[in-house]
């Protein structure tokens, strides 16, 4: 991890890791709730938004995980490509000139974040440390399933609540869910519906929520949104983790870097956290100086940005005069569209169609989430979806009937719901 958490060293880091297992084994029992929880979620699959290891034919188009085409941004390139020979040794000083300039740009104190490969780790450590048995999970659904298979490892109770009518988080009802909650859990913009929920109902469950509980952000898409961030609440002290990440519009998802930001002590409490540790290893040189000199790249969000909603509302303009149903209000770098079938199958379709759209979710079941890829690949997009949605339902008999290994590996998204 980091290291700007009060200067904790790995060793020490790691022995605290371990006698925190037995602590997090001993949570009192499951406190009485308001409403009976969600059942477990799988423990396989149905969960990351990160690519796997993809052996699909070389021209499919891959929109299926809320990658950036793009890639690193240059200045990131020759951070990365300046640094490398550096990349002998243990140092960590690339990631301490890092999270300063984090910190400075934000107007952070020192402590307030901690740098981590990529964002999905520290967002488990985030959960895990607020929530068990006897401290339940509220989130949204439809939403980023990290929340809840979370829940399932620390065995917390599960409050899922459906998003408003505009599909923003409902804060109101997330707070009525259950009386002493340990985590709120809110992503913004949300995955897989791209919708935005208004900074004012944020700092509004922050003013009224109980004392103890923790409201975690998930920004991984903040830098692709017109909203004010709630970055400015950490340093106001709040009872509030916020997550970034390198993986989306900076394009770095394969080499991994992302900040968790949030009050010494909440930072500290990561550490009482056992399972993942393994996800505490330490960011690479290269990857930690990739992050700052894509932060201090002044056009990079604004230009991604501007590359994003244009395709995005070309493809979603096509698809509306089209006639088919899309989720509106989407300001990140996905959307979603109903597909009038089982959304597994319309994969399905998709892909022998050389399109691997993104996954579906068990409360919008005939809807695809869909990536914003670039100008070339959402062409190819139409012309597909246009092309499958003129197939009778039940053409494509599921996505399992396409997995044959030997010819190529189908990305596990198919095989989420
Ligand atoms: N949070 C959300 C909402 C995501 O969609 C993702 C990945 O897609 C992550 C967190 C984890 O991303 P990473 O670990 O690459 O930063």
């Amino acid at each position: 991890m980091i290291n700007d958490i009060q200067g904790l060293s790995r060793r020490n880091f790691m022995r605290t890791l371990g006698a925190a297992s037995f602590a997090a084994a001993s949570f009192p029992a499951l406190a009485a709730t308001q409403q009976a929880p969600a059942p477990a979620t799988r423990q396989r699959g149905g969960m990351s938004d990160m690519g796997d290891m993809r052996q699909l034919p070389p021209d499919t188009v891959i929109i299926s995980s809320n990658e950036n085409p793009l890639g690193p941004a240059q200045s990131a390139l020759t951070a990365i490509c300046s640094t490398a020979p550096m990349g002998g040794r243990y140092h960590q000083e690339e990631t301490m000139k890092t999270v300063m300039a984090f910190n400075e740009i934000f107007g952070l104190k020192k402590g307030y974040s901690a740098l981590f490969p990529g964002s999905g780790g520290p967002l488990d450590l985030a959960l895990m440390s607020n929530i068990g048995p006897d401290k339940p999970l509220v989130y949204g659904d439809p939403s980023y399933e990290q929340g809840p298979r979370a829940a399932d490892t620390m065995k917390a109770p599960k409050f899922p609540v459906k998003l408003t009518s505009t599909y923003a988080h409902d804060v109101k009802a997330m707070l009525a869910a259950t009386p002493n909650p340990g985590a709120f859990y809110i992503v913004n913009p949300n995955n897989p519906t791209g919708t935005m929920t208004p900074r004012e109902d944020i700092l509004w469950l922050l003013k009224n929520k109980p004392k103890g509980s923790v409201v975690i952000v998930d920004e991984a898409y903040h830098h692709f949104s017109n909203d004010e961030s709630v970055l400015d609440q950490v340093a106001a002290d709040q009872d509030l983790i916020v997550l970034r990440t390198f993986s989306k519009i900076y394009g770095m998802a394969g080499l991994r870097a992302g900040f968790a930001v949030g009050r010494p002590d909440l930072l500290m409490k990561f550490t009482t956290v056992a399972a993942p540790a393994r996800q505490l290893a330490s960011i690479s040189i290269t990857s930690a100086a990739g992050a700052r000199a894509s932060l201090q790249d002044k056009d990079l969000v604004p230009l991604r940005k501007k590359i994003n909603s244009d395709i995005r509302a070309e493809t979603l303009e096509f698809l509306t005069k089209k006639g088919y149903k899309i989720v509106p209000g989407s300001q990140g770098n996905m959307f979603m569209v109903d597909v009038n079938r089982p959304g597994r199958e319309f994969q399905a379709a998709m892909l022998k169609d050389g399109v691997a759209i993104g996954r579906t979710w068990a409360a919008m079941p005939n809807y695809v989430r869909v990536t914003v890829g670039t100008k070339d690949e959402m062409a190819k997009f139409q012309t597909a979806f246009v092309k499958c949605m003129d197939m009778p339902a039940g053409t494509v008999n599921g996505a399992a009937s396409l997995y044959i290994p030997e010819l190529h590996h189908v990305p596990t998204e198919l095989y989420r719901g």
